[in-house]
């Protein structure tokens, strides 16, 4: 019924809560069929990641470099052809990313992370899968490089964990863009995204957890998992007063919409 658009299943601190395969089985037994676990790392975090979700059905994989990791020489390495044929390898990689702008954290440099971002949107464009933006404290930068990059060609994509300010969720809906809602929806200061947030078209709408970070309430401080994506689709059914069933429903089409290498076994 529930998909979790963007998780990182991979990641040390889910492992505290126990092996993939639990947490996958804990997210089933809560409605949750779904989810796509991102990657953040070609060079070393990618093949494992990949074997994992090889082991379990219906989880799928990204592949790409986090804005964190753009100045790391190894993904500096990796070239737009390299990405390109990593990225149709597998079936089970059905998008690219996460990549984009993080100006808030300085990992690495604004030209480091625009060089990232920009080989990223052109391997989308040359495989014609979605791409995965993850931006915080860039709004300008991000739409400006994703409208140099894609104006006139077929990108699709998604801003993940959406939290930055109303023009960026515009500028995105106006790019066709779908906009993925995660916990922070949730959270008592969180009004202005809230506002935000009752003005997506429900056809533009996807849920996420990012895990294991920003549970919802009432998770929040706990180490996130794909099941508590119940509680945002739970929030977000009141801020647009429909049914949770409905939530879920279009979050559901969506997902399958713009992932729409993602099949379901
Ligand atoms: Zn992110
Ligand atoms: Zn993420």
């Amino acid at each position: 019924m529930w998909i979790d658009s963007h998780c990182h299943l991979n990641h040390e601190k889910i492992k505290k809560l126990g092996q993939p395969s639990e947490i996958v089985k804990t997210a089933n037994d809560a409605g949750v069929e779904a989810m796509l676990s991102v990657c953040c790392r070609v060079s070393d975090e990618f093949p494992q990641l990949l074997e994992m979700t090889k082991t379990l059905k219906n989880v799928w994989c990204s592949i790409g470099t986090h804005p964190h990791n753009a100045g790391v020489q190894e993904e500096i390495d990796i070239s737009q052809d390299e990405l390109v044929r990593l990225a149709l390898s597998d079936s089970k990689i059905i998008a690219i990313g996460e990549s984009g702008l993080d100006y808030y954290y300085d990992n690495s440099t604004p030209e480091q992370q625009q060089e990232s971002f920009r080989k990223h949107i052109r391997a989308c464009i040359e495989t014609n899968m979605p791409l995965i933006v993850h931006s915080r404290d860039a709004e300008k930068d991000t739409m400006r490089i994703i409208k140099e990059e894609g104006t006139g060609t077929k990108l699709k994509g998604v801003m993940h964990c959406f939290s930055s300010k109303r023009i960026l969720a515009e500028e995105a809906l106006d790019f066709d863009f779908y906009i993925s809602l995660a916990g922070i929806i949730t959270f008592k200061k969180a009004q202005e995204l809230r506002d935000i947030a009752r003005d997506i078209p429900l056809n533009r709408l996807l849920l996420e957890t990012d895990a294991p970070y920003l549970a919802p309430e009432p998770y929040r401080g706990k180490i996130n998992q794909p099941a508590y994506v119940i509680h945002t689709g739970s929030a977000l059914a009141k801020l647009y007063d429909i049914t949770e069933n409905e939530i879920a429903k279009h979050s559901k089409q969506n997902f399958f919409t713009l992932f729409n290498r993602a099949k379901m076994k």
